[in-house]
């Protein structure tokens, strides 16, 4: 189903005349309003300590409720990708990033609410300050440290984490 289909009415003037546009916006016949349907920007983060074990998050919620995860999350309106990074990290780990090195995005559908939303997920490397203060919160249940021989990206709940798995890890 496309995002799209499920807005059928005009968001302005509330007409039932909400048509598509083309197959990425609708438009309305009654005002002349254009709805574009963009990916939302998200953020994942590769986190390594001084062993060569990864980060990884168990996630509290859905999708794919109780599954691994890495950290991150959505970009916040007027938030570069960096800060939106940095953000989450420390909300879901407690950990200070000190330093971003963007690697590559993979785009992802994340079903939210009834509606598959289509994201552009941008992974960073993050180098941090002081990896002893790392708990979970937020929406990450708890944390454990992979060493990266033994990373099994099946356990992984969203598509685009394990195609970056993959990809990070040269598999
Ligand atoms: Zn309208």
């Amino acid at each position: 189903m496309h995002p799209l289909d499920h807005f059928k009415f005009c968001p302005v003037c509330g007409s039932s005349h909400f048509v598509e546009n083309n197959e990425k916006s609708k438009r309305c016949e009654n005002c002349g309003f254009i709805y574009y349907a963009n990916p939302s920007s998200a953020t994942v983060a590769l986190i390594e300590n001084e062993k060569g074990e990864l980060l990884v998050v168990r996630r509290k919620n859905d999708p794919g409720k109780g599954t691994l995860d890495l950290p991150g999350g959505f970009v916040d309106m007027d938030e570069t990708g960096e800060a939106g990074m940095i953000r989450e990290v420390k909300e879901e780990t407690g950990l200070d990033v000190t330093h971003v090195d963007y690697l590559f995005s993979i785009p992802n559908l994340y079903r939210y609410s009834g509606m598959d939303i289509h994201t552009l997920d941008m992974f960073y490397r993050c180098q941090v300050r002081d990896l002893s203060v790392v708990h979970a919160a937020d929406d990450a249940a708890g944390y454990l440290w992979i060493p990266k021989a033994e990373i099994k990206t099946e356990q992984f709940g969203l598509r685009s984490v394990r195609q970056g798995l993959h990809q990070y890890l040269g598999r």
